[in-house]
């Protein structure tokens, strides 16, 4: 079922293509033939797939593609490379293709050399390679419509973002939400800051926002050129302010932290503090300059997907769903209201691919199977909205007043956002006193003028926790499910990332490196540990 052949093409370039597959091969025949070629290929720039659909394809200067029926004889373009054969192929007929695909004066369409892509881990390829759901996956090339269906539950800003890089991908792509845009996407307050929110456990986490951040610019401008909405990105930095000798040495940490990790930061002393952001209250002790936290007005954000989306062509479907599946396969999804649930009468939106992104609610989606269960769990946070700040704060400011903290964001439309608390009470969005309270006050200390402005929304939302903080992104065991929930206090500034690494799991293009650490399989084990109590 396996053989290679080796040809040198008119540059002398050595080139391998290495077929695998059996069309009549069981799933697990193919993982296995998958894992022990895979190796073999990657020196070669040539790699192999095997695919349910077609049973084999070969690629050469391309890591990884998926080929519907019809694309896999002849030649084309597909992802990096170039599609020059088929299972069928005799090794002569093979070489030859080999031989001809090396041509630069050939009729090859060509597309990116595969030296363009940095190479994917072993470890990437055999999650790639060996999921069973790409077998219903189907290569395009760009511009090309592909007919390859996907159901998006949850219409966050982590679910948007993902439809709307999907459908841009030429995929036909549905979101599944009752109220898309007002989860925890409504009420964030829109700081991109991997900086300030860096901690000393979580590297990968940084690595991750860090690169999040960088992807907003050209993210801001795509979204805006694709819808005509402003997001509001400020680019100014943070500012983060204490106010006693704890508070101070608190700041020393962050700034030894930031300084072991080389990011920009600049201690600064109160005075030059009020300098830059003169309604800073005189009573401020200590300052620290973040010059790479940014900010976006996130409701602008959500209002700028939802029509980017619907004009890429992805469909809304105000319901809420859960999952059907068909002989252990994730098959679509199903309307499943209050009053209508485990409705067997309600119609089935078919899908090739369904991807869960139902913010804290993920592990609650009905029809989900115990391996897709994963331990995302509420973390409830209160923030407020006060109008009438134009021109109050320039930038981010961050603070801690004798050890509380509290953050203040300036909008655009003269609003300032004061945040937030962390609460661990589970699914609860009431609004208390005692946080309104705790939050005003505190703000008040940092900004005196605070006081003066219009209170106009006090509300509460619940992030998407995990135990370790990161998000979950990737294929789930469930053959046809995708996962792209669980990113905590930080799902606006990683939207770019998170979207990316979708379209690129959906294209079998190689993982970037920072997304790898966020596996879903790295809760496999306890994902069996958050199934009681759900109905
Ligand atoms: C107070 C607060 C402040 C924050 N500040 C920031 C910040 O400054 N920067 C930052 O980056 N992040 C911030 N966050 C975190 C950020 O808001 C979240 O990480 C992010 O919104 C998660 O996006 P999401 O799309 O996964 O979830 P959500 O926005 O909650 O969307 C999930 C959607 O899924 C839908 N849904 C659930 N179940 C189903 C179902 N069965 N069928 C259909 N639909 C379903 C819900 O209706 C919801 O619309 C903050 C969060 C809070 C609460």
């Amino acid at each position: 079922m396996t053989r290679s052949t080796t040809c040198a093409g008119p540059r002398q370039r050595k080139a391998r293509a290495i077929q695998v597959g059996d069309k009549h091969a069981s799933d697990c025949a193919r993982r296995s033939l998958t894992r022990l070629t895979l190796p073999l290929a990657a020196p070669f720039d040539a790699l192999v797939l095997v695919d349910a659909c077609i049973d084999v394809a070969v690629v050469a200067g391309a890591h990884v593609a998926h080929l519907a029926p019809g694309q896999s004889r002849g030649r084309g373009t597909c992802g990096g490379g170039h599609v020059i054969g088929h299972a069928t192929m005799s090794p002569v007929e093979l070489s030859i293709a080999l031989a001809e695909a090396e041509d630069p004066s050939g009729t090859c369409t060509t597309s990116q050399p595969a030296t363009q892509h940095p190479a994917p881990s072993t470890q990437n390829q055999e999650n790639l390679m060996t999921d069973a759901q790409r077998a219903r996956t189907k290569v395009h090339t760009p511009g090309e419509r592909s007919d390859v269906r996907v159901a998006v539950i949850g219409g966050g800003v982590i679910g948007l973002s993902i439809a709307w890089t999907l459908a841009r991908d030429g995929c036909d792509v549905e979101v599944h939400d009752d109220q898309p845009g007002l989860g925890a996407s409504h009420a964030a307050a829109g700081m991109l800051a991997p900086v300030c929110e860096a901690a000393y456990e979580e590297p990968e986490l940084l690595a991750l926002g860090l690169a999040s951040v960088q992807a907003w610019p050209e993210f801001a401008a795509r979204l805006t050129q694709a819808s005509g909405v402003d997001v509001g990105l400020r680019e100014e930095g943070s500012l983060w302010v204490g106010f006693d000798t704890d508070d101070a040495i608190g700041l020393g940490r962050v700034a030894d932290l930031l300084a072991r990790h080389d990011l920009r930061h600049r201690r600064l002393s109160s005075r030059e503090a009020r300098a830059l952001e003169p309604a800073l209250s005189p009573r401020t002790s200590s300052a620290l300059q973040v010059p790479g936290d940014h900010s976006v007005d996130n409701r602008q954000v959500v209002r700028a997907l939802l029509a980017a989306a619907e004009r890429a062509g992805v469909r809304i479907h105000r319901q809420r769903v859960g999952l059907v599946t068909v002989d252990g396969r994730a098959v679509g999804v199903r309307r499943v209201d209050v009053g209508d649930l485990n409705s067997a009468t309600a119609p089935v939106h078919e899908a090739d691919l369904v991807v869960l992104a139902a913010g804290d609610g993920s592990a609650h989606v009905p029809g989900l199977p115990d391996c897709a269960r994963y331990p995302v769990r509420p973390v409830k946070g209160q923030i407020l909205r006060l109008a009438g700040a134009t021109g109050l704060l320039e930038r981010t400011v961050r603070a801690t007043v004798h050890g509380e903290k509290v953050y203040l964001v300036p909008r655009g439309n003269g609003e300032v956002v004061v945040g937030a608390t962390m609460e661990e009470v589970g699914a609860d969005l009431t609004v208390t006193a005692g946080a309104v309270h705790h939050l005003l006050r505190t703000a008040i200390e940092v900004v005196p003028e605070v006081a003066e402005l219009e209170l106009v929304e006090a509300l509460a939302r619940c992030r998407p926790g995990t135990p370790d903080n990161g998000p979950l992104i990737g294929y789930t065991p469930l053959p046809g499910l995708l996962v792209a929930t669980g990113h905590g206090r930080g799902g606006v500034l990683l939207a770019p990332t998170t979207s990316d690494a979708l379209h690129r799991l959906v294209s079998d293009l190689p993982m970037s490196g920072v997304i790898e650490p966020f596996a879903p399989q790295r809760f496999s084990r306890s994902a069996h540990d958050v199934t009681e109590g759900i109905a």
